[in-house]
């Protein structure tokens, strides 16, 4: 098995001719379709694989191994011993923290080829992709590979005089699932796999079958740094075998999901029918942005118009119902168009590229169709609306008006950079506006522009959200726990509470 994750520095000198891009499209080509298990890479059992296309062009740039039940099974077998007999969780936690930080280190060295690779791979703008994903990801591992060493129990206080003692500790749960989405690939695994092993579990991989390069490459760094065989194997294949093999696994304590709501459900009911796994869902949003008259405009028009055009508006967190007073909605309107104008639409891997194209022709035909619904409902296009002609799954950035609450448009994620803005009178209560932001079946994240701080604090109350970000605070912090409630999810990524989920609690009462 050929090994493509050399350092970025040795790379470059043995091959000057080739581009960085060129240097890895030949790896991708030159790479088995292989899955890790216990520490070594595999063909599947089936040996069936799966092709993976280059979104800006449709063409084939890479085959994976498109792995099923049987090598689910090898996978979790692999970890379960990982977990029972192997170093892994009687390592002090200083020691799997170092690993951690060694992981973060060989990625940093290569931050040149990940950045290309997750670009080319998922279509995201390499710019954003090298500010954004993978700086969000190093600070993930690294900062939670500080509570490898600080995860602790309780000892509650008892009444003086009393003998005995009641403590609670905290244990690994055992042999995790990851089941990651394609629009933010390398930072969902780094997130999940972080968190898990902090909290000494063993994992099961299973990347999403149109973006899953960034992982593969990850797991060769996983066994460079040292991470001791079975702690990490990684198993890529279609959803509805890999993913849902591994959901319904007996032996499984632990299935962290990132992805939508529909196979959120599931997972959920797999885990229900088989062990009683436990789940942590990260899912859909349709998240709202309420713009108040006291707003910097200029800011909030140009922060709103970024995070659609961020991975091409598929982004779970991206604000796409936007609110506006009626006093300044013209303002805002003007700035937001202007923004739009300066987008430049291309392949991710061009450096000039500010919006790479969509994942793939179903997901850009399903933004077109929820499009088409809502006109056809009433809604109005102010710009964009449409696919742009041409190979790669582009799509215009897109403004609609006058759209209904109850359109599909206003009610499902569309997951493409498209932006609903209605006004709200001027007069509206605090509680009239959130109860427009509320009016979703979602609640992921919703974004408040506002100075005036009586009305941020009433905002932040009445939202019902996994976050709130105010006035563009920074939605990348990934040192704060992130999730949604309602139907985007339960549970939480990252922080002490993201790593606890790994976690199961002991009680001991100890008499005397
Ligand atoms: P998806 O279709 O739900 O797939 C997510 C993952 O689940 C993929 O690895 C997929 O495999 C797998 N899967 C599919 N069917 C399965 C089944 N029956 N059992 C087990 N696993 C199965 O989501 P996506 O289209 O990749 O990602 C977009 C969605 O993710 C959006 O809804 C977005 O909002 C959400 N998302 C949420 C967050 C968050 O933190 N809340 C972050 C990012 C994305 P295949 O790839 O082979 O289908
Ligand atoms: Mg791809």
């Amino acid at each position: 098995m050929t090994n493509p994750a050399t350092h970025d520095g040795a790379a470059a000198s043995r091959v000057d001719a080739e581009s960085p891009l060129q240097q890895l499209r030949r790896q991708l080509h030159r790479r088995d379709p292989a899955v890790l298990i216990d520490g070594g890479w595999r063909p599947c059992v089936s040996a069936d694989t799966i092709t993976v296309d280059d979104p800006a062009t449709g063409q084939v740039i890479a085959t994976v191994a498109a792995g099923a039940d049987a090598d689910i099974d090898l996978a979790v077998a692999a970890a379960r011993r990982a977990f029972r007999d192997g170093p892994w969780p009687r390592l002090p936690g200083w020691r799997r923290a170092a690993l951690l930080h060694a992981l973060a280190d060989a990625i940093e060295a290569r931050a040149g080829t990940f950045a290309l690779l997750e670009s080319l791979d998922a279509g995201h703008a390499i710019g954003s992709v090298r500010n954004g994903d993978l700086p969000l990801g190093l600070r993930a591992l690294r900062d939670t590979a500080g509570w490898a060493t600080k995860l602790a129990g309780e000892v509650p206080m008892r009444p003086a005089g009393q003998p005995g003692m009641d403590y609670f500790l905290r244990e690994p749960i055992g042999v995790a699932g990851l089941i990651t989405p394609w629009n933010a690939p390398f930072l969902m695994v780094l997130q999940k796999l972080a968190t898990a092993l902090a909290a000494s579990c063993t994992v099961v991989v299973k990347p999403a079958e149109l973006a899953p390069l960034s992982a593969l490459w990850l797991g060769d760094l996983c066994r460079q740094v040292g991470i001791p065989d079975g702690v990490v194997n990684i198993v890529t294949g279609r959803g509805a075998d890999a993913g849902r093999a591994l959901a319904e696994h007996p032996d499984v304590n632990i299935v962290s999901f990132t992805g939508s709501t529909a196979v959120g459900r599931s997972i959920m009911a797999a885990a229900a029918h088989s062990n009683l796994k436990r789940v942590v869902l990260e899912l859909g949003g349709k998240s709202p942005v309420m713009v108040f008259a006291d707003a910097d405009l200029d800011r909030s028009a140009k922060a709103i118009v970024d995070e659609i055009a961020f991975k091409c508006g598929q982004y779970c967190a991206a604000g796409s119902r936007v609110f506006v007073q009626r006093s300044v909605c013209d303002a805002l309107l003007v700035r937001m168009h202007a923004a739009m104008d300066g987008i430049r639409i291309g392949p991710g891997v061009e450096e000039t590229t500010t919006m790479g194209p969509m994942i793939s022709a179903g997901q850009r035909q399903r933004a077109a169709d929820i499009i088409g619904h809502s006109l056809a409902a009433g809604a109005r296009v102010l710009r964009g609306g449409q696919a742009r002609a041409g190979s790669g799954y582009f799509f215009e950035p897109t403004i609609l008006t006058d759209v209904g609450a109850d359109m599909r448009i206003s009610r499902e994620e569309i997951f493409a950079p498209v932006l609903n803005v209605t006004a709200f009178d001027d007069d509206a209560s605090p509680e009239a506006v959130a109860a427009l932001a509320n009016d979703s079946r979602y609640g992921l994240s919703a974004k408040v522009w506002a100075r005036d701080i009586g009305t941020v604090h009433a905002m932040v109350g009445l939202l019902e959200s996994g976050q709130v970000i105010v006035n563009g605070g920074g939605s990348g912090a990934v040192t704060l726990p992130f999730g949604g409630v309602k139907q985007s999810g339960y549970g939480r990524e990252n922080g002490q509470v993201g790593v606890e989920h790994f976690t199961e609690i002991k009680a001991v009462r100890l008499g005397c």
